[in-house]
């Protein structure tokens, strides 16, 4: 249903919701709240110095504004709230005095002090609010509040929207699910935390079920792909190549190696994931590969699911394979068109034997002459669906993908169910370990001044900072005031870069190139750099709030650096006792550290702020909901083996399913 059917939704806001993904009223409805606000009433009689707390009552005097700096006031007033006086007092909220007339009723939300007898207050609300009741909270985009975005979705719900509920009635009798509709109203709109649950539970397991049910069929007709043509080659023509490295091999690599070569000389198609921690070393496994298949006369394509990463493989990879004959070359969005048609042509002729560049090179127009092997880097980019339009071009393909999320085998066997398995698990030696400090945000003189020292010695750094999103300052705020900040701490002679979500590509690939070629110092970003960008003479990485990032991405940032001998530091801004950067300090084992993270998310954390995670799940989280997975897993399993027979005639959803991922074919 088009989302213009709702009232309210015009060109504008179309825009906007657009951008956070939603296209259509089903996905609006399917738009989960990350986080919920319970408002539990205090009674101000009850409670005491230090304590969060909400409190309703009577506006009791005329608010008094007064303006400090630019962007700075304060607003005050008397509030009388069971038969006792306080103080409220409130940041950046002028604006509302014409509102909080005495009289008023309002709902103070802050930190009591009893000396003062003064509530702090982050939030202020017009009218009361009920105890108990529950508030959703959206992710947003600028330009779009959660008031609003909490009306469409309370349009579409009072709506007759056709839902798709993918639960086999028969699993929702036996666990009891609530339907799918009353579920979609529990999650927008609890009532209590229970609605939550029941929501949560339900919607969780209906999102692996799907998700499980992909990756079974897939594995399902992977196993009727076995006649493909063998690739021949001359081993000790690679080893040959092996020798002419400047470095040895790590016994993980020459597995992979191994498993690999097996791969291409079966008659089985390859549908294999080389899994590693960042900077373990596969982009020369997948060369390797890419040599064997050039060796036995075939064509290979690598894919990077951004530019610049195309461009970084391609420049390596030229000078890893100087002293051979293969013939690379490099396409992407902004190759001219002219070069462009010329390589069309020449992939058609097969005077290519590798070409490097972004998924732009599976597009219909993209010819090959003999295609033997798609390897597809930072594999968890892309979704089931795309997984599988890449085992169709050309005849049977091999397929490499890689991934540098280090997940614990487990894990791995059950949402790479459909692929083989590679892991490099050791990190070449020679490479110094990175250090790791935690600093508060009082001590940040201390960083300053590190990287100054940095910066003396001619090295780079970067900084990152994470979204903010209730915050009233955007995205670009947040940047933009620490770049600010740095250069003012660095009186102005130290270039700054600046990379946020809101720059089009352009400007970002500009940007990221400034700092590779070392035209800008420091970088300042929110967590948009680019995973597996390598920038060699970065030795330093600062995090800001720290805390807010899942370990998952606090492993992948510290990734960033390290990537030659020269030492080099990451700081973590926040509390020393924050358990999650306490692991950061302890260790550089993206296993360990994944592990930790695993443990670390408990089921049952139902106010918590769910993490963009590898997966780009809307509710589901993997690492918490690892026993719904694995119920899903067997659940979708039968399901499949019962039904596939008869071509899921009686499930009409899965009908379709199943004939989206063929139609791919
Ligand atoms: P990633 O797994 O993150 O893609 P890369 O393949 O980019 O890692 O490797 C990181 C760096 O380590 C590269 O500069 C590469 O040349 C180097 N390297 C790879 N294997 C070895 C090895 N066995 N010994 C020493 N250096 C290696
Ligand atoms: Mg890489």
């Amino acid at each position: 249903m088009e989302l213009e059917k709702i009232k309210g939704i015009g060109d504008k806001s179309k825009v906007l919701l657009n951008t956070i993904g939603i296209n259509n009223v089903e996905e609006l409805l399917e738009y989960y709240p990350y986080r919920y606000i319970e408002y539990k009433v205090n009674n101000i009689n009850d409670v005491k110095d230090g304590d969060e707390v909400i409190i309703i009552g009577k506006v009791d005097s005329v608010p008094l504004v007064r303006f400090f700096k630019a962007k700075l006031n304060s607003l005050t007033f008397r509030l009388y709230s069971n038969n006792k006086m306080i103080n409220v007092s409130i940041f950046n909220r002028a604006f509302m005095k014409n509102n909080l007339t005495p009289g008023k009723v309002a709902t103070v939300i802050g930190k009591y002090n009893e000396k003062k007898n003064t509530i702090s207050a982050t939030n202020i609300l017009l009218n009361g609010v009920v105890d108990g009741s529950i508030e959703s909270v959206y992710h947003l985009t600028s330009g779009l509040t959660n008031k609003q975005l909490t009306k469409y979705i309370d349009t579409a719900l009072n709506m007759n929207v056709d839902v798709n509920d993918n639960i086999p009635e028969y699993l929702s009798l036996k666990y009891n699910f609530v339907k799918k509709k009353d579920a979609l109203h529990k999650i927008h709109r609890p009532r209590n935390i229970r609605d939550i649950k029941e929501a949560k539970l339900r919607l969780i397991y209906e999102e692996l079920f799907t998700f499980m049910f992909k990756i079974n069929y897939l594995k399902f007709t992977k196993t009727k792909e076995c006649n493909k043509v063998p690739k021949k080659f001359d081993i000790r023509e690679v080893q040959d190549f092996l020798s002419s490295l400047p470095f040895e091999l790590t016994a993980d690599q020459k597995k992979a190696i191994v498993d690999i070569e097996k791969d291409l000389e079966s008659t089985s198609r390859m549908n294999r994931l080389l899994c590693g921690d960042v900077g373990s070393g596969k982009t020369i496994v997948s060369v390797v590969a890419s040599y064997m298949c050039f060796l036995s006369g075939y064509q290979t394509a690598l894919m990077a699911p951004t530019e610049i990463l195309a461009i970084q493989h391609y420049d390596n990879i030229r000078k890893l394979m100087a002293n051979t004959n293969m013939r690379i070359e490099l396409l992407v969005g902004s190759t001219k068109k002219k070069d462009k048609d010329i390589i069309y042509e020449k992939l058609e002729n097969g005077e290519i034997d590798l070409i490097i560049g972004t998924h732009a090179i599976i597009s219909e127009k993209v010819k090959f002459k003999n295609l033997g092997l798609v390897i597809t880097d930072e594999q968890h980019r892309f979704g089931v669906n795309q997984r599988n339009s890449l085992r169709n071009k050309g005849e049977l393909p091999d397929i490499l993908y890689m991934s540098a999320t280090p997940i614990p085998r487990t894990y791995a066997l059950t949402i790479y169910g459909d692929m083989d398995i590679s892991l490099i698990k050791t990190k070449p030696s020679g490479r110094k370990e990175i250090k790791t400090i935690i600093k508060p945000e009082s001590e940040i003189k201390d960083v300053l001044y590190m990287m100054l020292e940095e910066i003396k010695k001619g090295h780079q750094i970067y900084v990152v900072t994470p979204l903010i999103e209730e915050s009233e300052s955007s995205e670009i705020n947040a940047v933009t005031e620490i770049k600010n900040k740095l250069e003012t701490a660095f009186n102005n002679k130290v270039k700054i870069g600046l990379l946020h979500g809101k720059l089009d590509k352009q400007d970002k690939d500009k940007v990221m190139e400034d700092f590779k070629e070392g035209k800008s110092k420091i970088l300042v970003s929110t967590t948009v750099i680019e995973v597996g960008v390598d920038v060699q003479n970065a030795t330093m990485i600062v995090i800001f709030n720290a805390e807010r990032f899942g370990l998952a991405t606090l492993h992948q940032l510290r990734g960033r650096i390290g990537r030659n001998s020269l030492d080099s530091t990451c700081v973590l801004i926040g509390s020393k006792n924050n358990k999650r950067l306490k692991v950061m300090e302890e260790s550089t084992d993206g296993f360990y550290i994944t592990e930790k993270d695993f443990e670390m998310r408990k089921e049952g954390d139902l106010f918590g702020v769910k993490q963009s995670g590898d997966m780009a799940f809307k509710i589901a989280d993997i690492k918490r909901d690892f026993k719904v997975l694995m119920q899903a897993k067997s659940d979708s399993e039968q399901f499949l083996k019962e039904n596939v027979i008869n071509a899921f005639k009686n499930y009409e959803n899965y009908y379709k399913i199943v004939n989206e991922i063929k139609s791919l074919d």
